[in-house]
């Protein structure tokens, strides 16, 4: 007897092969991190296509217009969806980050604003946590916002923030309380991007494109209802994001990441290579790493619950982050002196050459290498805490 997931299974397999089609089977898998500005027109036409499926934001509950699916069944969805080779997503951000945020933290109006607009496709979201001086050190935040004839005006700059040329709306972590040190004093705002106010500033990358910015705030404006949780009590909210930051999404990147394997296997093969002792060990390596942050990530999302990510989030991330990393040098190595070129005039990267330079940033988005390690350092394995900055 097949089971629901069998069933599941099968369903998305016969949408997906009738909606991956024409120009959203021609944008395939391109796209991405790495590769955010390829195809993304389609990509946000896609976005409503999917929506009118219902299959955005399948694992919310339904009650929030999702799909309410279990665990499983969202895996089963993700391996369907790359198995399609159905077109990245373009709004990850609003689906994994400020979605769940809301559920946990936002008000009944707040959710009945701002969740249908992700669920629909329509409306697109951006990250501004990220200062100049506030990158691991989050709580350095210094962009301000004041309450004036209740509005907010928001003031400072962020930056790294990824697709906010794109995006309609920015979750921003800026400090409302005057004179307040650290993580007091800080509130969770939801600005809307099109207004004079804002000024984003596309950032060049290794890759030659540009998929983060920096972002000016020149006294923007959002309306005094658009606070998630308590004013001065932002700091929950922003740790409550980063928790599910790394929660489902993880397991879609890592598929991504088994089509990036299966590429680079397919590159060894044709270049004859597959008899090279130390090349067949690093392809079983990377291999058996696959397997060990899917078990990572399922462990991880089986006892996720909101609040400051734990160790275990920790290790995941470190895992991931330096698999990624070495499956680029693997990729180039693979590839040769291929890999040293780009193809056709005006030069061009491959895909696999775009992930070996952009699977830099891997090791610090999102807490950097060294983060981790102090996290495992200190909650894992009791080793004295690093010395902190007191506020004077
Ligand atoms: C591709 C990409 C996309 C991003 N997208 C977004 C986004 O959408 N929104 C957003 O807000 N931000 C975004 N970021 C920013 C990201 O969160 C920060 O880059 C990250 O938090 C690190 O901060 P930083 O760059 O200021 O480096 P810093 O914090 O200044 O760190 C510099 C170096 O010092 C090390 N270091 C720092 N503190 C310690 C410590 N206590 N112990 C040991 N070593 C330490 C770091 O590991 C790093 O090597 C993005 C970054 C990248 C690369």
């Amino acid at each position: 007897m097949a089971s629901a997931d069998d069933a599941l299974r099968a369903e998305v397999r016969g949408w997906m092969a009738a909606h991956v089609v024409g120009e959203f089977a021609e944008a395939g898998a391109e796209g991405g991190p790495g590769s955010e500005h390829l195809h993304v027109d389609v990509r946000r036409r896609w976005e409503r296509v999917l929506a009118g499926g219902g299959w955005t934001c399948v694992g919310w509950p339904k009650a929030h217009g999702g799909r309410g699916l279990s665990l499983s069944q969202q895996l089963v969805f993700l391996e369907e969806y790359v198995r399609a080779g159905a077109p990245t997503r373009v709004n990850v951000i609003g689906e994994t980050l400020l979605g769940p945020t809301l559920m946990a933290f936002g008000t009944p109006e707040q959710q009945a604003r701002f969740l249908p607009g992700i669920v629909a496709g329509e409306e697109l979201w951006c990250q501004g946590y990220s200062e100049p001086d506030a990158g691991s050190d989050l709580a350095n935040v210094k962009t301000t916002a004041t309450l004036v004839d209740g509005e907010w005006r928001v003031t400072g700059q962020k930056v790294w923030t990824s697709l906010a040329h794109e995006a309609d709306w920015c979750f921003v972590v800026c400090r409302t309380e005057p004179g307040s040190v650290r993580h007091r004093g800080l509130s969770y705002l939801l600005v809307p991007m099109g207004q004079p106010g804002i000024e984003i500033r596309p950032i060049v990358q290794l890759t030659g494109t540009s998929e983060f910015n920096e972002v000016f705030f020149d006294a923007a404006r959002t309306a005094e209802e658009h606070v998630v949780g308590a004013p001065g009590e932002g700091w929950k909210v922003a740790m409550g994001t980063l928790a599910f930051e790394r929660g489902i999404s993880t397991l879609s990147v890592q598929l991504g990441f088994e089509r990036e394997l299966a590429e680079i296997i397919d590159c060894a093969r044709a270049g004859g290579r597959v008899d090279e002792p130390v090349l067949r060990d690093r392809l079983a390596r990377a291999w058996v790493g696959l397997r060990i942050m899917r078990v990572l990530a399922l462990r991880g999302l089986a006892g996720h619950e909101v609040g400051t990510p734990g160790p275990e989030a920790s290790v995941t991330k470190l895992y991931w982050a330096s698999w990624h990393r070495d499956l680029g040098n693997l990729a180039i190595d693979v590839l040769g002196a291929r890999g040293l070129v780009g193809e056709g005039f005006p030069y061009e990267l491959s895909a696999l050459q775009r992930s070996f330079l952009f699977a830099r940033s891997d090791t610090i988005y999102g807490g950097s290498n060294e983060v981790q390690h102090n996290v495992i350092g200190e909650r894992v394995l009791g080793l004295p805490a690093e010395p902190k900055v007191v506020p004077t």
